[in-house]
C-alpha cells in the first residue's frame, strides 16, 4: 500500500510493458530479450517491472551497477542477472555468492578479478565487453586474443560476449557499420558456441533485425519510448508508453489583467485569467525549464505559466475549473496526448532523461490497462456536469 495523500503520481501501465516486450520477443524469434532495468527500470520502479517481464518470459535482466544487482537479489529475484557496468574487487566474491554475472570491461579488470575470486565458491560468471567504437568501457579490439587467452587460462565461467553501439539510432551511420564489422572479426575468433552473443540495444533491435545474435538488450523501448525520433518514425510498431504523470488542482482563482504570479513576478496576466495551482514542482522532476509546457485539462492543452516552484506550479486555464480537477502532465486525456518526447524537446534533451529525473517523491502507481487514465478522465467529467 503506497501512502499518497498528495494527488501527484506517476501511473505505470504494466499492460504497455507487456505489449512492448511481446513486440521484441516476436521480432527476435528464438533469441532472448534481456530486459534492461537499470536506474530503477528507467524510473518506472524496478521491482514491479521485473515481476512483469519475468511473468512474460524474460530469462535475463541487466542492470548498470553492482548495487542494483544486489538490490534485486535481496528482494528475492533469482533470474539470470548481468551487471553491464564496472564492478570493483570487493564485489567479486559477492557476485559469486549471489549468482550475479559481471562484465569484464578490460584486461586490467580480468587480472583484478582473477586475484579476487573465491576459490571455494562457484566460478565467477562473466560476459566480456568489447569496445568496438563506443570508446566507453570494454576490451580493445586489438587485445581480444589476449583476453580470450587469459579467460581460458583462469577459472572463469565465460558466459557471454557483447558490445554496445554509439549510433544505432541514426540513419546510415558509418560508425555503426564499423562496429558491426569489428564485432564480426572478433566473433570469428570465438570457437565456443555456448558463449552468448548480444550486441543490440533498442535502436539496433528495431532497425537491424539481422543483427540479433543470441539476445538483444532492450531498455528504453521496453518502456514504450522510441530511442530517437528517427527510429520512432521508421518503426513498424506503435510503442506503448508505460508512464503517465498526473495530479489534481489544489486551488483555482482568477488573476486580474495586469497581475503577476509566482517567484520573480515574471508572468503577468494580459486579461482576466483563470489560474490553477497544481502540487508538483522541480523537486518532483518537473524542472524549471518546463515553464510554458502544456498540460492537459478536460482533454485540452493549457500552459504552465510563471516560474515553476520546488513543490508547485501554476497553469492558465481556458475556463474555470474546480478544485480536484485532474491534470495530466504526461500521457493521454481524451483525444490529446503529451509524450515524454515533448518534454525532452522542451528541455533540450533526450527522452531517456525524463523518466530518470522524476524523483522518489512521486509515487509510482501500477495499473494493468492503457485505457485506465482515459476512463478516470470520463468519470471526472461526469462529476463536473
Ligand atoms: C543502457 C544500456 C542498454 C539499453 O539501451 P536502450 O537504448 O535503452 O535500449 C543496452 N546495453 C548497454 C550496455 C547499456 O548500457
Amino acid at each position: 500500500m503506497i501512502e499518497n495523500y498528495r494527488p501527484t503520481k506517476a501511473v505505470i501501465d504494466l499492460t504497455a510493458i507487456k505489449s512492448n516486450l511481446t513486440y521484441f520477443q516476436e521480432k527476435v524469434g528464438d533469441a532472448d530479450v534481456i530486459a534492461v532495468v537499470k536506474a530503477d527500470a528507467y524510473g518506472h520502479g524496478v521491482l514491479e517491472i521485473v515481476k512483469t517481464v519475468i511473468e512474460n518470459g524474460v530469462r535475463m535482466l541487466a542492470v548498470a551497477t553492482p548495487d542494483e544487482a544486489l538490490f534485486l537479489r535481496n528482494h528475492g529475484i533469482d533470474t539470470e542477472l548481468l551487471v553491464l557496468g564496472a564492478t570493483p574487487s570487493q564485489f567479486i566474491p559477492i557476485a559469486q555468492q549471489h549468482n550475479i554475472i559481471v562484465t569484464a570491461i578490460s584486461l586490467d579488470w580480468l587480472s583484478m578479478a582473477a586475484m579476487h575470486v573465491e576459490k571455494n565458491l562457484d566460478a565467477l560468471k562473466i560476459h566480456l565487453k568489447v569496445d568496438t567504437g563506443m570508446r566507453r568501457i570494454g576490451v580493445q579490439v586489438n587485445e581480444i586474443d589476449e583476453a580470450f587467452g587469459f579467460i581460458a587460462d583462469h577459472d572463469f565461467d565465460f558466459k557471454g560476449i557483447f558490445t554496445h553501439f554509439a549510433t544505432a539510432d541514426e540513419k546510415d551511420s558509418p560508425l555503426f557499420s564499423q562496429q558491426v564489422n569489428a564485432m564480426n572479426t572478433i566473433l570469428d575468433k570465438l570457437d565456443d558456441s555456448s558463449v552468448m552473443v548480444h550486441i543490440s540495444n533498442s535502436a539496433a533491435a528495431i532497425m537491424h533485425p539481422d543483427l540479433v545474435c543470441d539476445a538483444v538488450r532492450i531498455g528504453i523501448s521496453l518502456y514504450g519510448i522510441a530511442p530517437s525520433p528517427y527510429v520512432g518514425e521508421e518503426m513498424d510498431f506503435e510503442l506503448q508508453p508505460a508512464l503517465s504523470l498526473e495530479t489534481e488542482m489544489i486551488q483555482v482563482k482568477k488573476l486580474k489583467a495586469g497581475e503577476a504570479l509566482s517567484y520573480g513576478a515574471t508572468y503577468r496576466a494580459e486579461q482576466d485569467e483563470w489560474i490553477a495551482t497544481i502540487p508538483i514542482g522541480y523537486a518532483d522532476g518537473m524542472l524549471r525549464g518546463l515553464q510554458g509546457q502544456d498540460v492537459l485539462v478536460k482533454g485540452k492543452r493549457v500552459p504552465i505559466v510563471g516560474r515553476i516552484c520546488m513543490d508547485q506550479c501554476m497553469v492558465r486555464l481556458s475556463e474555470r475549473s474546480l478544485i480536484g480537477e485532474k491534470v495530466q502532465l504526461i500521457g493521454r486525456q481524451g483525444q490529446q496526448r503529451i509524450l515524454i518526447d515533448e518534454w525532452a524537446v522542451k528541455l533540450e534533451t533526450i527522452p531517456y532523461e525524463i523518466p530518470c529525473i522524476l524523483t522518489k517523491r512521486v509515487p509510482r502507481v501500477y495499473v494493468e490497462r492503457a485505457e485506465l487514465t482515459d476512463f478516470s478522465f470520463q468519470q471526472s467529467n461526469k462529476m463536473l456536469r
